[in-house]
Order: structure tokens, then C-alpha cells, then sequence
């Protein structure tokens, strides 16, 4: 049996990343929301493009404005103006102001700006009524970013600022990494989807729904097997098409020593690797991970059958998983918070506990609160409106209220 930690490492260390040449596909900006990026992006502009100004004011050279003050003010004559989107016609000389307005094009011959707060104007006449810095409200090219050097590094996840970023780099497309396939089969003989009658006995197969909505949650496409008797034939063929169609395979049901119970079976006919079969933790114990040979490198994930379990399992290995094999360039690892126990929180100390329940935020500090009814992972209602796990370690019974608790947050 593994550590919960010794089994993260195992799997991140299976992770083949997407090849950044192969597995790539064009998008347009608008459409890349979420995605990865595949390649690192130099732009040719310079970033401001040209020196401009970052006030409404006047431009000015600083030598002719030093020594003003409004007892002693410095009569300027204005000898243009240039709003935004202008190019400046004039060289600025000794005695000369142009009226500008922020984000212009900073004419030759000035090197500084006066808000226009500090002036007064009088028809084609400008009176500087306090000394500004020299430069000041001045954004010099290339002062924010050097034409040439890298913009954005490929492996990182495209979202409002980063596409803002490629839009003004005048980037209307951009390579990302395709989304990884995850196959979904569910095993059980008792199991039956939504729309079925339910007879005595039955279970509906909601593990497929929730790993469906999983697997989206982190960019990936999730491809549908459906549910898949408990017999090795079915098994085994919904296995060798998920192997030929996914990059990843997750099955739920099936993995514990249960007679009816043949996915270790299964694997072994297909020449799998098993790398982990159990870990220590609670729930989730029967948590089985292989790979398949070459040439394709798929992971299979096994996860047991009960709701709960594939939940917490799916949040703290398959997630950081899929996180990498996506492209993303690192920090796969789950990552905790410290925050402080709402209420008291048990484990039998045996393996390490997951909890679930809220993150509260109560006068500006997080608080975990967890879910109340049974935290049997056969309980599948109250998960509804988790947003964390909370982990006991091993050898910990209990964290009190008020006490730290370092928790997984989930959505
Ligand atoms: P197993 O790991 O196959 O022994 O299943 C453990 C428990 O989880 C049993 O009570 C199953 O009925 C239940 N279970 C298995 N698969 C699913 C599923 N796809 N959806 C909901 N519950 C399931
Ligand atoms: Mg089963």
C-alpha cells in the first residue's frame, strides 16, 4: 500500500506531457480561454510602442520648465496639439509646449510632461505653475517590454490577461496544446443510467456523470464509454478502445478484492503495468493506477466504485494528473491551505482522512466546515456544495475547533 504523497509522486512521474509538436492545434484568440499554450510568443513591437504620454497635459522640455512656480510661472507658446492616435508634427523648441493627451505620441524635442493641473492656459499660451520631474508622466518605449524577448512562456494556462496580452501583441490566433482525452467507463453489473427504471437492487451510475463534469473542469474531453458489465470480455474491450482512443482511462467499480471484481484481470491480459494498486488513505483505499505498453502511453486510473471515493480521488491525483499531461509547464502538485476547523474533525488515525465540507470565509478568515450527515464514502448526497477536503494525516484522531487544518480546496 502507498503513501498518499509516495502515490502522487508515482503517478505525476507516469505523466507523459503532450509533445509540443504534435499535439498542437491553432485557435483563435476569442476561443482560447482556458487553454494551454504551446509555444513561447516573441512579438516584434515594443512594448510602449512609442514614447507617449500618461497624462492629460502639456509636453514640455524640462530644461525651459525647471524653475517654475505659480509666484514665478514659465510662458510656454503652444505649437500643436496631438490627441491619441496622432502623429506629432512639430519638434518641440526652446519656448514651445504641445497640448497632449494620454497615450499620444510624445513630439520630438520634449522629454517631459505637465499635467494639465499644474497649468493654465491662456489662447495659444501655456503657463507651467509648478516644476515637474524630469521625464515626468513620460512612458518611454520599450519601458514594459523589448521587441525580441519572450512575451508569454509556453505552458501556461491562457486566461483574460494573457489573451489581453496576445490581442495587443496583434496575436488573433495562437497555439495551444489540443485537450487530452479521458475515456469514462463505469463497471457494475448493478448499475443503470439515469433514464432507466430502477429495480430492486440498482444503483445509478453516477460516477460517470461526475467524472464527465471532472475531466471538463480541467480542459479535458471526456469520451464516454458508458457503463460495462462485470464481465472480463465486455471489460476488456471497453479497455482496448479506450487504449486506442484516449490518452487517459478511468474506470470506476471494480478495483477492490470483490469476487465480481476483474479489472486487475483485465490488465494483467492487456500487458498492463500496474504502479500503484492501493493507498493509504480513506476514502479511496483501492485506488489503482497502470499504464499500457508503447506505443501509446495511456494511464489508467482505477478508481473504486463508491461516489465519494472517486470524487476525492479524482481531486487529489487524477486533477494534477491531467494537469500535466495538458502542458502545464509545472506546479502539477495539489496545493493546501492552512485555514482554521469551523468544528472538530475525526479520523481513526489509520490512513490519511479526507473530509469533505465548505471553505467559509468568516470575517475575512478562511474557515472549513464539514459537511454534516455521515462521511461514509458510500454517502454521496451531502458532497453537494463541497468546495474542500480537509486531510488528517495518519496518526491524527482529531483537529479541534479553532484549531489549523490544512485542506484541499476543489472548485
Ligand atoms: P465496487 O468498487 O465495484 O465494489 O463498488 C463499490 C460501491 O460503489 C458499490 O456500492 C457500487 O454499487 C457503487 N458504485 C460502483 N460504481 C458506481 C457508479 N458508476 N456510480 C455510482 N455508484 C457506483
Ligand atoms: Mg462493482
Amino acid at each position: 500500500m502507498k503513501s498518499v504523497r509516495d502515490a502522487e509522486a508515482i503517478i505525476l512521474n507516469l505523466v507523459q506531457p503532450l509533445d509540443k509538436e504534435r499535439d498542437i492545434e491553432v485557435v483563435d484568440l476569442l476561443n482560447a480561454n482556458n487553454r494551454i499554450l504551446a509555444n513561447s510568443v516573441i512579438s516584434p513591437l515594443d512594448f510602449p510602442h512609442w514614447d507617449n504620454s500618461a497624462m492629460d497635459g502639456f509636453a514640455v522640455r524640462y530644461e525651459d520648465v525647471q524653475n517654475s512656480s505659480a509666484e514665478h510661472p514659465t510662458v510656454l507658446e503652444i505649437v500643436e496639439e496631438i490627441p491619441a492616435g496622432y502623429q506629432p508634427q512639430s519638434i518641440i523648441q526652446i519656448g514651445q509646449a504641445a497640448r497632449i493627451f494620454t497615450g499620444a505620441v510624445m513630439p520630438k524635442g520634449a522629454d517631459t510632461v505637465v499635467m494639465q493641473e499644474r497649468t493654465k492656459r491662456e489662447e495659444n499660451r501655456v503657463f507651467i505653475l509648478a516644476a515637474p520631474k524630469p521625464q515626468e508622466f513620460v512612458r518611454h518605449k520599450a519601458a514594459f517590454y523589448q521587441a525580441g524577448t519572450e512575451l508569454l512562456s509556453a505552458g501556461i494556462r491562457l486566461n483574460a490577461p494573457e489573451i489581453a496580452v496576445l490581442a495587443a501583441a496583434q496575436c488573433p490566433q495562437v497555439s495551444v496544446f489540443r485537450r487530452p482525452v479521458v475515456a469514462i467507463l463505469s463497471t457494475g453489473d448493478e448499475l443503470v443510467t439515469p433514464e432507466q427504471p430502477l429495480q430492486p437492487g440498482q444503483i445509478v451510475d453516477s460516477n460517470q456523470y461526475a467524472l464527465a463534469a471532472l475531466v471538463r473542469e480541467c480542459g479535458a474531453e471526456a469520451l464516454l464509454l458508458g457503463i460495462v458489465k462485470d464481465e472480463p470480455v465486455a471489460l476488456q474491450d471497453a479497455i482496448a478502445y479506450a487504449m486506442a482512443n484516449a490518452d487517459v482511462i478511468i474506470s470506476s467499480g471494480g478495483v477492490s478484492v470483490g469476487e465480481y471484481d476483474y479489472v486487475e484481470q483485465i490488465l494483467a491480459s492487456l500487458n498492463a503495468t500496474v504502479h500503484i494498486r492501493a493507498v493509504e488513505m480513506r476514502p479511496g483505499k483501492p485506488l489503482t493506477v497502470a499504464t499500457f505498453p508503447d506505443p501509446h502511453s495511456v494511464l489508467y486510473f482505477g478508481l473504486p466504485g463508491n461516489p465519494a471515493a472517486v470524487l476525492v480521488t479524482f481531486w487529489r491525483f487524477v486533477r494534477s494528473a491531467i494537469k500535466k499531461l495538458s502542458g502545464v509547464a509545472g506546479g502539477w502538485e495539489a496545493e493546501f491551505l492552512k485555514v482554521i476547523a469551523h468544528s472538530e474533525l475525526r479520523s481513526d488515525g489509520k490512513r490519511e482522512t479526507y473530509i469533505w465540507g465548505k471553505l467559509l470565509l468568516i470575517d475575512g478568515v478562511y474557515e472549513f466546515s464539514p459537511a454534516g450527515g455521515s462521511q461514509s464514502s458510500g454517502n454521496l448526497i451531502n458532497l453537494a456544495q463541497t468546495n474542500a477536503l480537509a486531510v488528517l494525516p495518519v496518526g491524527k484522531t482529531l483537529i479541534c475547533s479553532g484549531e489549523e487544518v490544512e485542506v484541499l480546496p476543489v472548485r
